[in-house]
């Protein structure tokens, strides 16, 4: 990694999130066209994070690659650059080395590295939405990548693993689970998680044409539960949409197949980033036009999934295209809901998501604005927006699916939304 550091500077950033259980670091790679070392505004965080556990070690060689592969091709490849140009990406090839280092080349099954230097399977360490009772004590690494996930808002992740061949999307668990029997744990966004792992298969052929999983994709749970898992985790407490990827059947082979796996995986592996430009995006702002920070962020009708502001008040809410309304609260003021519809999307575009300025506060009347762009009209998306409403804490009691309904006609002119269509390109 420091090698492609040296060879792309100004392209490349690494940095460690802390050591593990031995003293090794967790070393991370972030690639981005521009100031790969920090935040920029509205900029969304991708990530992968290889060999968890640390005898299923071929994603940690496509990570490896794919970093790579970015910076080799920046300026090359039109989907590398595009990817490159509006987002940051960062790439973790080993979550687990202690792990890793005990790991034996050629075995494909068996647990030997599996587990951290405390004999810890980590993707059973995370705390567990469904099951409060289970909680393992918590190891180094997890708490690392925790405190990665809590100071870096990421967007969309995947979690790669091996010793099968699926996209497994949230949930792992249920509640009340006895620990064995699957079954299918639905979650908010199950759509778009769907639409998620079916791209990550649509462009890797063995894992499309597998005989054990249809379309090489499956709800964790329905495969089978686990609690304490990372993608449940990263999805309703990190505000980051993630994916565990089962990428080779054998766990630990041998390095000369890695070019095979490699073929199979990078469309792949670019292509699912792009989902982390769908949706929704933008800066929520008080009256003085001060960013927002912790204002909490949801979608009407999934509202076990809350995100956060960041410090300078950007959300993002990936989101199919269709109609939704969006929830904003911020500390025990009322909520803010507005109402939008998100248009199809292209598979490459960096440019899919709508981008909202929220002005929360104050009580003159409502104004909503829209920008056309200036350029790039053929793939710039202008959406309807509707300002909804405001309402008091705790007068209404939100029914599933069925926002719009619930706010009188009057209430369209209460309270203060300003919502603008920014021009925004990163
Ligand atoms: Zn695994």
């Amino acid at each position: 990694m420091d090698d492609l550091r040296r060879l792309h500077p100004g392209k490349a950033f690494v940095y460690s999130v802390g050591d593990s259980v031995k003293g090794t670091p967790l070393w991370v790679i972030a690639v981005a066209a521009r100031k790969p070392e920090s935040h920029v505004t509205l900029r969304p965080e991708l990530k992968f994070v290889g060999n968890m556990h640390g005898n299923e070690v071929v994603g940690r060689e496509l990570i490896i690659r794919f970093a790579r592969h970015l910076l080799d091709n920046y300026g090359v490849l039109e989907n590398v650059t595009k990817l490159v140009n509006h987002s940051r990406i960062h790439l973790m090839p080993t979550m687990n080395p202690d792990g890793f280092d005990a790991a034996i080349m050629g075995e494909c099954t068996g647990v030997t590295g599996r587990a951290n230097a405390k004999d810890m399977d980590l993707n059973r360490n995370f705390p567990d939405a469904f099951d409060s009772s289970h909680s393992p004590q918590r190891q180094k690494e997890t708490q690392l990548v925790m405190d990665w996930a809590m100071t870096t808002q990421f967007v969309l992740s995947a979690n790669m693993h091996g010793g099968a061949l699926v996209a497994n999307y949230p949930f792992d668990n249920y509640a009340n689970s006895d620990g064995y029997t699957a079954r299918y744990s639905i979650s908010p966004d199950d759509a778009l998680f769907r639409k998620m792992a079916y791209t990550y298969s649509k462009y890797n052929l063995p894992m499309k044409k597998s005989a054990e999983f249809e379309s090489g994709v499956t709800n964790g749970a329905q495969w089978y539960p686990l609690p304490g898992g990372m993608q449940d985790w990263m999805y309703l407490k990190g505000g980051c949409m993630e994916l565990t990827l089962e990428v080779s059947d054998c766990k630990y082979p041998l390095y000369e197949q890695i070019d095979g796996f490699w073929n199979d995986n990078r469309d792949s592996m670019l292509s699912f980033l792009y989902k982390g430009f769908i949706g929704v995006k933008g800066i929520v702002k008080d009256a003085n036009n001060n960013p927002l920070s912790d204002v909490r962020v949801s979608v009407v009708g999934r509202g076990e999934v809350v995100s956060r502001t960041t410090p300078s008040g950007e959300f993002w809410r990936l989101l199919l295209p269709g109609r939704h309304s969006l929830k904003f609260k911020s500390g025990n003021s009322g909520a803010t809901f507005v109402n939008l519809t998100l248009p199809e999307f292209e598979d490459f575009d960096p440019n899919a998501a709508v981008i909202i300025d929220v002005v929360l506060g104050g009580d003159a009347a409502v104004t909503v604005s829209e920008t056309t762009p200036a350029t790039e009209s053929v793939t710039e998306k202008i959406t309807p927006v509707s300002v909804v409403g405001t309402e008091e804490v705790g007068t209404i009691t939100m029914p599933e699916n069925s926002a719009v309904e619930v706010f009188p006609r009057k209430q369209y002119l209460s309270g203060m939304i300003v919502i603008i269509f920014l021009i925004i390109r990163i």
